[in-house]
């Protein structure tokens, strides 16, 4: 479908993928995290995420308490408005 896509690899720079091992969905959120021991507090390191694995990725840094927020991808409503 999208010529441009050939270019390299099967991943573009415009379609973020999943941050779980394996996954190759297109990522709609954005996991913040940040692990006190090796980062300052305020710095933030994201994970990207489907909407499958949003849950599973929270889930993970949850129990270790590095998860810090969501939030949806930006500019990501081109393909699928599920409101
Ligand atoms: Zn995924």
């Amino acid at each position: 479908m999208d010529l441009l896509g050939s270019l390299g690899s099967s991943s573009g720079p415009d379609t973020p993928e999943c941050s779980r091992k394996g996954c190759r969905a297109a990522a709609q959120w954005q996991i913040l995290w940040n692990n006190p021991k090796i980062h300052n507090p305020e710095r933030r390191k994201v994970w990207l995420a489907c909407q499958e694995h949003r849950a599973w990725l929270e889930n993970f840094l949850a129990q270790r308490m590095f998860w810090r927020s969501t939030e949806p991808m930006p500019g990501t409503e081109d393909e699928e408005t599920p409101r």
